[in-house]
């Protein structure tokens, strides 16, 4: 890899010279470049995947889909953009969201300046020239005034487990599923994984697999979804929608169109259990993110939510110990790392031509060519095994990348010894490096993406206007700027119960990752306003020459 002093780090080199380029083409991404392109800049997109859809394009596992609805996960800035794509049902798979992805990249015309299956390697700041020098896998060395990364929250996988390329049958990352699929009929199949995507994956392929060994370690709170198909009446009515959900999404603490409705202490246990019920019966986030805020703060009402879902859970268990034992959490708190929707999840375990195995006490030691073993030396013989191990993230997507600030500083030592950013846009030591989906920005854990990435998007594209506009060139947080933003996420984080539980929110899933809760948890609409503020009040947090 090229070092920030090495001769690929020379200008000399340079393949392009651009005014903007934006690492990713996803849902962030495609955005970012249509409106930095508005704005006149000259914008090279790069995107390792072989189209555009970023996280929905590697994300092609069996039963991949929105725990969003849909219609609230679309952009909202341009109406007809909006109003002229219909989803079929509340819950859209992945094959309709890459669908609409694809329609948004041909209606905004933005296929021409990506280019696919290109992996950004390096990205080093010229102090000298106050410029960046981009290089891809491909030979592209691209000289940029802003490097914007939109290269997503979860894009880094987590590989975890030793003897991967031992094993002598089938083996996938969910986040890499061959886009043909896999043929499991009649195959002895295991899936390692219980977070979001293992579930989703467990509960689709049951039936298919001729035998299915599912390896859990830590139980996860579950939600059954419902997802009605949409005739054209729904989808019109949701369409009427538009304004008010325009209004309403940026404000509300998650980016959803509910919010916390109700105070715990203002109702009656009677009360709080109509509302328990009602939101769980909705089908949707509800329960987690429109009951009660108090969920998130209060030991006390969060002990009394979570046994109202455990006792769901173990209801549909039908009092199978093993399954309650391996499948319900016990030791953390109901909402505090993220909780999935499911269809069936729970009733696969009751299917005969499916074993639950629990390597909480007995982990998977390695992968041999016959299948997976234990610690204890089980060995469980598989033909196909599909790994839903997790990511890297929040940091994993850029420490991946040789990225070098002044000086020379690598993002992967900054981030190595601490995770720190100015409100997930920017970071100290990197000028004119803005980002989205990183960490201490509201994000996928308690945020609707779309969300919060066309906030963060449309923030990046102000402040380079205002840049701009003065006849400045460079943008950089100050160390007092950060250092405020970081006290004040973790004022906000450490007054939540998410702190105590251990998960890739904390990125303690991560061997030697520094622990911060990633996300920042003020709420979405109280991180607008400081976004808001910063940019009104000059970006006092921010040097800029
Ligand atoms: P995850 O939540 O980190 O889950 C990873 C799973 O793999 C966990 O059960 C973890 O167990 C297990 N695991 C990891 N290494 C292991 C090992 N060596 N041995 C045994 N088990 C191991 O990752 P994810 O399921 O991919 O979900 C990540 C996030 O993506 C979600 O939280 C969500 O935000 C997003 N997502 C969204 C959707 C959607 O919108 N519908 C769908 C999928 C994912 P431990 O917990 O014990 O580490």
């Amino acid at each position: 890899m090229a070092s920030a002093t090495g001769p690929a780090a020379q200008a000399g080199n340079v393949t392009e010279e651009v005014d903007a380029v934006v690492l990713g083409a996803g849902v962030a991404g495609l955005y970012q470049l249509h409106q930095l392109r508005e704005q006149g800049l000259r914008v090279r997109s790069f995107d390792a995947a072989g189209d555009v859809g970023g996280t929905w394009w590697w994300n092609r596992y069996p039963g991949a889909r929105f725990d969003s609805e849909g219609y609230i996960y679309q952009y909202l800035f341009d109406e007809s953009l909006y109003k002229d794509w219909a989803w079929s049902q509340k819950f859209p798979g992945q094959p309709e969201i890459e669908q609409w992805l694809h329609y948004v990249t041909d209606r905004l015309d933005l296929r021409k300046d990506i280019r696919f299956g290109t992996r950004v390697t390096a990205a080093h700041y010229d102090e000298d020239r106050g410029r960046w020098l981009v290089h891809t896998d491909q030979g592209d060395v691209v000289d940029t005034q802003f490097f914007v990364s939109c290269a997503g929250m979860l894009s880094a996988p987590l590989k975890n487990i030793e003897g991967t390329e031992s094993f002598r049958g089938e083996l996938v990352f969910t986040s890499s599923y061959p886009a043909h699929g896999l043929d499991l009929a009649g195959r002895r199949v295991g899936v390692v994984g219980v977070g979001a995507t293992g579930i989703q994956v467990i509960q689709t392929i049951a039936a298919e697999a001729g035998h299915l060994t599912v390896f859990a370690r830590t139980p996860q709170y579950v939600l059954p979804m419902k997802n009605p198909a949409y005739t054209e009446a729904d989808q019109q009515r949701y369409k009427e929608r538009f304004g008010e959900l325009r209004a309403t999404l940026p404000h509300t603490f998650t980016g959803f169109e509910y919010d916390f409705e109700h105070a715990w202490a203002d109702c009656s246990p009677q009360q709080r259990e109509t509302i328990l019920e009602e939101t769980y019966q909705d089908g949707s986030l509800k329960l987690w993110l429109a009951s009660f805020g108090e969920m998130f703060f209060d030991q006390g009402v969060n002990d009394t939510i979570s046994e109202f879902v455990r006792n769901k859970m173990r209801e549909r268990l039908r009092g199978d110990q093993h399954l309650i034992d391996t499948l319900v959490p016990a030791d953390y708190g109901f909402g505090t790392h993220r909780v999935p929707l499911e269809n069936g999840y729970l009733e696969t375990y009751h299917r005969d031509n499916v074993d639950l195995v629990n390597v909480r006490n007995n982990p998977i030691a390695q992968i041999r060519a016959e299948g997976i073993e234990l610690s204890d030396g089980t060995l469980h013989e598989l033909d196909v095994i599909i790994l839903a191990t997790g990511f890297d993230a929040g940091t994993g997507s850029l420490t991946r990348i040789d990225v070098r600030g002044r000086d020379g500083r690598s993002l992967a030592d900054d981030w190595g010894r601490d995770i720190r950013t100015t409100m997930g846009l920017a970071k100290h030591g990197y000028p004119n490096l803005l980002t989205t989906a990183v960490p201490l920005a509201p994000s996928a854990a308690l945020c609707n993406m779309t969300t919060c990435l066309q906030q963060q998007t449309e923030w990046i594209t102000s402040a380079i206007r205002d840049l701009r506009s003065e006849g400045k060139t460079t943008i950089e947080p100050t160390a007092r700027g950060e250092d405020a933003w970081v006290d004040h996420h973790e004022e906000v984080a450490s007054a939540t119960l998410v702190h105590n539980t251990t998960s890739w929110y904390l990125g303690s899933n991560v061997p030697g990752k520094p622990r911060r809760v990633l996300s920042y948890i003020g709420g979405v609409g109280m991180y607008r306003q400081k976004c808001t503020d910063e940019a009104a009040d000059g970006y006092p947090s921010f040097a800029r020459t």
